[in-house]
């Protein structure tokens, strides 16, 4: 049977696929298997593709194509040096480019590709994909829509019939869809989008913020310098990224321009929530095609079984986000956005050369990872609020730093807390350590970063750094995912609903607030609801004493010794008595 190899042809990017041994599997050359949808020709005339096209696009924009998948189907002529190619020449020198990498690979001659194309795309633009692949010496046996592919990736070994909704937000373009899928048998219920929506346009949003700085601050105007702003822009563009698992990036760029003869440096800090805001409207947009997407397939959230997040955009925890509250469950991004479509087109590839049963090997952490912070957890404000660091089904290695306040002047300490867990109540979640943060003497509201590292083998490195002083301290818990098994956790959590279930006259039952349980006794968590009230209020050589009993109490909680826990109670309730 000739081999058939799976091919996302995207706008940006693109990625080839083969069964490996039973296993879908993207093809990589010492890199991540993700080949730039850039064509150009060299100084010498010979074709380039991919990171290597990419990169002279700035130096040599006359020579260099990007993009041409928006003109697939037209009979637009697009310029490449002194020539003019149609689309289809230029998308078959992307395939023939991936082609050549997948020979090299499994060291045998490949003639037969299946390929996705979006799910709008006309007869005519399918065609055009077709003709690529045929001019590039490859029999396009099956073309599916991207859709089709991403639900494959995910589904092909579950039988029973679901309902899946697919956000794909990539470099260039937004796409969703709504698909039944049964038997590995996919429907297209509904896809909507917009074709000129994605990373690239966030990278231009922190480009502007950049060089409006530049202007500002440094009194120099880069905007007509192009090499100058293809550094700034690749310099946003990994922010970006960087911002998807830190809560601060910091851009640097050496030289770039001078002054009275002195050489100009940018040092810029731009923090998630600032991108965040830079970028609301626009998800606000996809999130509508969301609604339309629904809307067209003639159902409410709630039909959908799954969410699935498909390319690189998708990566921006905001997204996830703004899905969990439109559907109230959390979307899939376990197999890597990037290269999702391209490993259910090598599925499907599978399927045609007879193979039925081939899936994708993952590593994912089973569990969240997180710490405990002040917020509210079903209306109540404790403590104890579960802040998830590293959500569960999360691909390893993996590493995410996350930004916490503290919550009076001076304060002189902080408990960093690790749980494993899913209960938005910490306490409900297995604790694997804590660690106590001395603080430098700083006003209310200094950022601590908490920053989680988790690697394959279970190690979780965790670490917590003082962002005003870069001061930090780190710790490193072994065995993170496997210290416990499932059936433990869940005797784990029967006891702790044994012991804790509410008693009579509970204030969260008597305000009629669902509570979750293994919460302190009402009587502790009033006091602790009291003091966290007057913390502010407090006197500053109050303040230290009122944290450590209230953490004090915490940890007697958490560890069954109430009668502790009631005394540091009372020594808290003293100090309380004086504030008003
Ligand atoms: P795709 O077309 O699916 O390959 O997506 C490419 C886009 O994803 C580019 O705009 C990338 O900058 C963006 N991207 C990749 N990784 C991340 C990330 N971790 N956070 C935000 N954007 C990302």
């Amino acid at each position: 049977m000739d081999p058939i190899v799976g091919i996302d042809l995207g706008t940006t990017n693109s990625e080839i696929a083969f069964i490996i041994d039973g296993n879908s599997t993207v093809i990589t050359e010492n890199d991540n298997g993700i080949v730039p949808s850039v064509v150009g020709l060299d100084a010498d005339g010979k074709i380039i593709v991919g990171a290597e096209a990419l990169n002279q696009a700035v130096i040599a924009p006359e020579r260099t194509v990007q993009s041409v998948k928006r003109l697939m189907g037209t009979d637009q002529r697009i310029p490449m040096g002194d020539t003019t190619y149609l689309p289809q020449e230029i998308s078959a020198c992307i395939l023939k480019a991936l082609k050549e990498r997948a020979e090299r690979t499994l060291q045998q001659p490949i003639y037969k590709a299946v390929i996705t194309v979006p799910a709008y795309f006309t007869d005519a633009q399918r065609q055009a994909t077709r003709e690529a692949g045929e001019i590039a010496g490859l029999n396009v046996v099956r073309i599916i829509n991207e859709p089709t592919a991403a639900s494959l990736a995910y589904e092909s070994e579950n039988a029973a019939a679901q309902t899946i909704l697919i956000y794909d937000l990539g470099g260039g373009t937004f796409d969703v869809s709504v698909v039944r899928i049964e038997n590995s048998v996919v429907e297209v219920l509904a896809s909507t989008g917009d074709n000129h929506l994605g990373g690239d346009d966030f990278d231009k949003k922190i480009l502007d913020v950049l060089t409006a700085y530049i202007q500002k601050d440094l009194s120099l105007n880069v905007s007509q310098n192009p090499v100058v702003m293809a550094r700034l822009r690749r310099a946003a563009e990994k922010a970006k990224i960087a911002l998807s698992f830190e809560p601060y990036a910091r851009i640097e760029e050496d030289h770039i321009g001078k002054k009275l003869f002195r050489n100009i440096h940018l040092s810029y800090e731009l923090s998630r929530s600032d991108f965040e805001k830079m970028i609301e409207d626009d998800l606000l947009r996809t999130m509508d095609s969301v609604s339309k997407a629904l809307e067209d397939a003639s159902l409410l959230p709630s039909a959908i079984d799954k969410i699935i997040l498909v390319g690189g955009s998708t990566r921006i925890p905001r997204i996830s986000h703004m899905l969990e509250e439109k559907f109230g469950q959390e979307p899939h991004g376990e197999i890597d956005p990037d290269l999702c479509v391209a490993l259910g087109a090598a599925i499907q590839a599978g399927r045609e050369m007879g193979l039925d049963s081939s899936s994708i090997l993952l590593d994912i952490t089973p569990y969240s990872f997180g710490t405990s912070a002040l917020g509210e957890v079903d209306g109540i404000q404790t403590p104890y609020m579960y802040v998830p660091l590293i959500h569960r089904n999360t691909k390893l290695p993996t590493s995410r730093g996350e930004a916490f306040y503290t919550i009076y002047d001076n304060q002189a300490q902080v408990e960093v807390k690790v749980y494993q867990g899913e209960d938005p109540y910490a306490l409900n979640n297995i604790l694997l350590g804590k660690y106590m943060f001395d603080l430098t003497p700083s006003p209310v509201n200094s950022v601590i970063i908490v920053h989680f590292d988790l690697d394959i083998n279970g190690i979780l490195k965790v670490q917590a750094t003082e962002k005003i002083s870069g001061k930090k301290i780190e710790a490193v818990i072994e065995n993170a995912i496997s210290r416990f098994s499932e059936g433990e956790i869940s005797r784990f959590k029967e006891r702790v609903e044994e012991m804790w279930r509410p008693s009579e006259g509970d204030i969260s039952q008597a305000s009629g607030v669902q509570r979750s349980s293994g919460a302190a006794p009402a009587d502790i968590e009033a006091v602790l609801t009291k003091a966290l009230d007057k913390l502010d209020r407090a006197p500053e050589e109050d303040r230290d004493e009122m944290v450590n009993l209230m953490e004090d109490i915490q940890d007697a909680v958490s560890e069954n010794r109430l009668d502790d826990a009631r005394s540091f109670v009372s020594q808290l309730e003293e100090i309380l008595f004086y504030i008003e």
